[in-house]
C-alpha cells in the first residue's frame, strides 16, 4: 500500500477545496415570457431575443 510522506493537515485541505465552490452563473428574466435566461443568449424557452426578434422554436416554418 503506497504511504504517503507527508499528510495533508485538515487545515491545509481546506485551503486547497477554498476554490473549489461553484461561480454563481449570471441570468436575468426574459422581457418577453419571464423565463430566467442568460444575457446575451437567445431565450431557451421561447426562443426570443432583444425583445422580439423569434430567432428558433418548435413551430413548422412558414416562409
Ligand atoms: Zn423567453
Amino acid at each position: 500500500m503506497a504511504v504517503p510522506k507527508k499528510k495533508v493537515s485538515p487545515s491545509r485541505q481546506g485551503m486547497r477545496r477554498s476554490h473549489h465552490a461553484h461561480k454563481v452563473v449570471a441570468s436575468m428574466e426574459c422581457p418577453n415570457c419571464g423565463e430566467l435566461k442568460r444575457p446575451h443568449h437567445v431565450c431557451a424557452s421561447c426562443g426570443h431575443y432583444d425583445e422580439r426578434e423569434v430567432v428558433a422554436k418548435g413551430e413548422a416554418s412558414a416562409a
